[in-house]
């Protein structure tokens, strides 16, 4: 009799097909890059559900991003229907955020707490290290925020880490007292940090082991896809969760690795949840971030009896590109040599150019793109990957000139642009009212003549009283400020009191689900926050009253998906964005990010810039223990990606670290066969053709002094105008009027023209209307540019 999950198993190779049928209580799965991990865990939801050996709510599936919580939950929708719903597929931040939602209460917090992103920390830090004058010892903000993440990765506490300290050093006392002020801190404003949000989901269930049954009981089939780049505190939730129910309770030992102490067949109520974690260890890139490689080297030992199921055959890749990933990878000498392979065929050969500087790389990157699009490729297949964020800004100059529609994942972060974070702070302030940061953000923005003196002394006045900011704020008649000031301060009062009724009603009626949005507009509208961007002569005020537009548009969004969703809830999801996740969809446009933030993606077409020493491996790694090494993995990601063509560009002279340098090729070119490699422009035809000054494109702009980012980086477009996504449309009604407006430049085929860079042309056509007419010029030497009319450096001659 055919299985009933029997189509899923579709088109699976033998041991994939295992990896989606085994039944036990640990499975295993190693494997290279695109041999079908992620689609093999997808899959492997749907059987469970397909079978019924699970309900959806029995499942719970841990991603990397939301982006790839969304897309599994979507993938398994397909296969099985709508059963998916009830699921938490989710990163391991979401998943512990719901369930401290739930229990927060059991340990001295609200289930309304506010989530500190970095930002969020390292401000509550620079106040504390300035309270203790702790830089006076070495320690500054950065430092301490390092030091306590990573002791909070590894699972010590504050008092844990005084108890082990060595307290007759002054400095290390000092630390100790910035690291119990800032914990202070935050359960005070009834707040977790990032760390926090996984190292005390684990407290909880130590602390309280009927709560850890409640999700034992609930969570019957545990998957986590990345495995590789779990820090401590993530494998230690996991392991929580897959202990026996009433594991703690008086009697059991609950001392070392038992997970199979209960014997599941006494009494299958009680037997440990199923574990099935994916990863593959040349792909583990998160050291930095705590990440421990041992969780996957040693699952066997801490879950034994696992099965291991290992996937060699890659479905992504051409054999040119994975020959090259496997000879740059078997560079690492502390692994298991794995070798990957295809059927699909040799492919094109990698393509490697080397621009004179990063401008011409990235002209050489715009050029192949658009023939690529001219040859049939969606810009959407197409990537652009870098080492570090600001390498990005020379590949956005020359695409916007090129009217290239692109878009950047992660790094330019929406939610940690000022205006965003103001706007968020007020809802924090309705929702959190503990939350004394948030009410110190917000509390004079816009301006209303309430300075640091009057805040001091409501802070004294909340600590004495040992009452909420906020309360102290709508008592603050008592302080005796003068009367324009109490008449600020009560105005507000009365704007937040009113928010708060719209939002979370004190009938404790549901709010509709419009309330968010309404809520939000009406804080912004009648602080006169708007108002005051909308006033202000500042061009980049304007951008800013846009990205407040979309944040409402984005609360109008979350209603319609969570129609009883409240501002907690919204302000839960939103704090949650991550790097590789984004507002809008990137169909459509090129997507440029960092390798880091590329993995688990894959593209037709994908472009590694700066394939240089000093930036992979990065000359930050050099010094770092295994350093170069994850820097190796880190590239492999990078390559791993492409499905069909892969480009490996560098520059030699590099604008970087404020300076201009000559840059040397990375080592790791040296490290893929040469005949798997064209080189359409080679280190050698760069140096032999006289160096880098020779070249009319590049001979440009010197950019010598001042570190701005390099030749023409950022000086003609201004740093906030990077805009966070490129449809052209929104970029060229953002251009402020100081810089280069050419407005309604009127250009028709037959005009020449003359470029700043690109010099002397002929304009062959002009398409598009208003913002987005493009000129298509035929330049003398440069050949033909598509050019953006509004913006581009050009004037009619
Ligand atoms: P990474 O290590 O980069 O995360 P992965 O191992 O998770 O990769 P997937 O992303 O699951 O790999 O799969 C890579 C590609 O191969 C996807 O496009 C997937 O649809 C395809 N694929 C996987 N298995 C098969 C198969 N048996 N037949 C055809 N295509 C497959
Ligand atoms: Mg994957």
């Amino acid at each position: 009799t055919a299985r009933p999950d029997e189509d899923l198993l579709a088109g699976l190779n033998q041991p994939q097909r295992e990896a989606v049928t085994y039944r036990g209580p640990a499975l295993l799965i190693v494997a290279g890059a695109g041999s079908g991990k992620t689609s093999v865990l997808t899959r492997r939801v749907a059987s469970l559900l397909r079978t019924k050996e699970a309900w959806p709510s029995q499942i719970l599936a841990i991603t990397f991003t939301n982006k790839a919580a969304g897309e599994m939950r979507e993938r398994v929708g397909q296969l099985i229907g709508d059963r998916a719903q009830g699921m938490w597929i989710s990163t391991f931040h979401s998943a512990c955020v719901r369930i401290l939602r739930r229990e927060a209460e059991q340990f001295g917090f609200t289930k309304s707490f506010t989530i500190y992103d970095s930002g969020d920390t390292r401000a509550l830090l620079k106040r504390i290290v300035k309270e203790h004058e702790a830089d006076a010892y070495g320690l500054t903000p950065a430092a301490a925020m390092g030091r306590i993440s990573k002791l909070k990765n590894e699972l010590t506490d504050a008092e844990g880490f005084a108890r082990s300290a060595n307290m007759s050093d002054p400095a290390e006392r000092k630390f100790v007292d910035v690291f119990q002020d800032y914990q202070r801190a935050l359960q005070r404003a009834n707040a977790f940090d990032f760390d926090d949000l996984i190292g005390q989901t684990v407290y909880l269930f130590r602390a309280f082991p009927h709560v850890a049954d409640v999700y034992r009981r609930r969570f019957r089939h545990i998957l986590v896809d990345e495995y590789q780049d779990t820090n401590h505190a993530q494998y230690a939730l996991i392991h929580e969760l897959t202990r026996p129910v009433g594991s703690d309770a008086p009697g059991f030992s609950s001392g070392g690795m038992m997970i199979f102490e209960a014997d599941p067949a006494d009494d299958p109520e009680k037997a440990p949840a199923s574990l099935t974690v994916v990863g593959d260890s040349d792909q583990s890139i998160y050291a930095f971030r705590g990440a421990d490689i041992r969780n996957i080297t040693e699952f066997e030992r801490d879950y034994p009896g696992a099965k291991v199921v290992l996937l060699e055959q890659n479905y992504r890749s051409t054999q040119n590109i994975l020959g090259a990933a496997n000879a740059v990878i078997g560079h690492n000498f502390d692994r298991k040599d794995k070798k990957l392979w295809t059927d699909v065929g040799a492919g094109e050969l990698i393509v490697g150019f080397t621009g004179y500087s990063q401008h011409d790389e990235a002209q050489f990157v715009a050029d192949e793109i658009e023939t690529l699009h001219r040859g049939g490729l969606d810009y959407s297949q197409v990537a652009v990957f870098y080492r570090t964020n600001s390498q990005s800004r020379a590949l956005e100059e020359i695409f916007i000139r090129a009217a290239l529609p692109y878009k950047i994942m992660g790094g330019t972060k929406f939610y940690e642009r000022a205006e965003i974070k103001d706007a968020l702070a007020y809802l924090i302030a309705v929702s959190n009212p503990a939350d004394e940061m948030a009410l110190r953000r917000i509390i004079n923005r816009p301006r209303r003549g309430i300075g640091d003196v009057t805040i001091e002394s409501i802070a004294r006045y909340a600590a004495n009283e040992q009452i909420t900011f906020r309360d102290a704020l709508a008592n603050s008649s008592v302080l005796g400020v003068g009367p324009k000031i109490q008449a600020a301060i009560a105005h507000l009062d009365a704007v937040l009191a009113e928010a708060s009724e719209l939002m979370l009603p004190s009938t404790g009626e549901l709010a509709p689900p419009t309330a968010v949005a309404d809520g939000l507009q009406l804080l912004l509208g009648k602080t006169g926050y708007t108002d005051a961007l909308r006033a202000s002569r500042d061009a980049q005020d304007e951008a800013r009253v846009e990205n407040l537009d979309e944040l409402v548009a984005v609360a109008r969004e979350f209603a319609r998906n969570n129609p009883e969703g409240t501002v907690i809830d919204f302000l839960a999801e939103v704090q949650l964005v991550s790097d590789a996740d984004d507002l809008e969809d990137a169909s459509g446009s090129v997507s440029l990010m960092t390798m880091h933030t590329a993995k688990g993606l894959e593209y037709d077409a994908v472009f590694v810039t700066g394939v240089e020493e000093d930036l992979i491996p990065h000359r930050i790694s050099a010094g770092e223990p295994g350093g170069p090494q994850e820097e190796r993995r880190l590239f492999y990601v990078g390559i791993t990606r492409a499905r069909k063509r892969l480009y490996l560009s560098l520059a030699m002279t590099r604008a970087q670290f404020g300076e201009i340098s000559v840059a040397m090729p990375s080592r790791f070119l040296q490290e893929i066969p040469a005949e798997l490699i064209n080189w359409r422009q080679s280190p050698g035809d760069v140096n032999s053709r006289g160096g880098m000054q020779s070249r009319a494109l590049n001979a440009r702009r010197p950019g010598g002094g001042g570190g701005s980012g390099g030749p023409g980086g950022g000086r003609r477009y201004g740093d906030d105008l990077v805009p966070k996504s490129t449809s052209i449309e929104r970029f060229a009604n953002r251009i402020p009027a100081k810089v280069r407006d050419n407005g309604d430049l009127e250009l028709s085929a037959g005009d020449r023209i003359r470029h700043d860079d690109f010099g002397e042309g002929r304009v062959d056509a002009v398409t598009g209307e208003g913002a987005k007419r493009v000129a298509h010029v035929r330049f003398e030497k440069a050949g033909p540019k598509k050019l953006l009319i509004k913006i581009a450096p050009i004037e009619r001659i």
